[in-house]
């Protein structure tokens, strides 16, 4: 009879029952369990491991540089992040109401690892999420449209996920023509969908990064802030931070000595 359950079990993908009814059976037997409680049981382990699979597998598309979660996420560390307002956020009740999350913040105070984070949580729940940084997203357009197939990667890529990354706006200056894409994908998501965007710069700042295109700039902020919940993370990068507190650099130079260094700079 097992092999032909275990037959069964291969036609009809049912892996965790064929790896768990028995042993359920058992423990279904000995506990004097009903046939109902104990069918109840042997669904249970096997919606259990298809939804582990979903989620792993949304995790794996979602191209995440690495898994960051919020659990690992120090609040006491510099004290720079504001931590009510991102455990809210973990509720994920952003992504429901297409609202954006902005993180600015000077480099390596957890930007990237506070996005991750909540995309790793959107995957949780069965969000589709995409991760890119706006370099490799400006790569990627352009790649599209050299290839003459722009739209169809904005509807699969930009449109696709329910939550869109966009990291390190601002590491890289982009030229007038990567400005134009860029815009297209925030016009494209505007209250179609969630994007967490991630930058170094304050928004006076970001005509910088898109070619000096002040239209350009206020028009895609204006779009970007409309249903946006911007976090300023403050402090000194973590790294730093750590690397000095094991002793592996010296201390963090004072305003005096910074302005001295400027001086001699002169
Ligand atoms: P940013 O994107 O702001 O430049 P990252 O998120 O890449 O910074 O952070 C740099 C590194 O430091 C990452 O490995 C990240 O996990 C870690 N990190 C930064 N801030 C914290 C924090 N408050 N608690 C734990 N790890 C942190
Ligand atoms: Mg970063």
């Amino acid at each position: 009879m097992s092999e032909r359950i275990q037959q069964l079990c291969v036609e009809l993908s049912l892996n965790a029952v064929a790896t768990h009814y028995a042993n359920l059976a058992d423990e279904a037997a000995h506990k004097e369990r009903s046939f109902v409680e104990y069918l109840e049981q042997v669904l249970d382990v096997e919606a259990a491991l298809r939804a582990e699979r979903s989620r792993e597998v949304l995790r794996r598309l979602a191209g995440f540089p690495s898994v960051k979660t919020i659990e690992q996420f120090d609040f006491e560390a510099g004290a720079g992040a504001p931590k009510a307002r991102i455990q809210e956020l973990t509720g994920l009740a952003f992504v429901e109401r297409r609202e954006n999350v902005i993180l600015l913040g000077p480099s390596g105070t957890g930007k990237t690892h506070l996005a991750i984070a909540l995309g790793v949580k959107a995957t949780e729940r069965g969000y589709k999420v995409r991760f890119i940084t706006a370099a490799d997203l400006v790569i990627q357009l352009e790649k599209a449209r050299r290839e003459h197939r722009f739209d169809q990667y904005l509807k699969r890529a930009i449109l696709g996920p329910s939550l869109l990354i966009l990291d390190e706006i601002g590491y890289l200056p982009l030229k007038k023509d990567q400005s134009d894409l860029f815009f297209q994908v925030v016009a494209k998501r505007y209250e179609h969908g969630s994007v967490i965007l991630t930058s170094n710069l304050s928004f006076g700042d970001w005509e910088t990064t898109f070619d000096g295109n002040a239209a350009l700039t206020s028009a895609m902020l204006d779009r970007l802030l409309h249903h946006a919940h911007v976090l300023q993370i403050r402090g000194d990068s973590y790294r730093l931070r750590q690397a000095r507190q094991s002793g592996l650099i010296g201390p963090k130079p004072s305003k005096q000595e910074i302005n001295g260094a400027n001086q001699v700079g002169q």
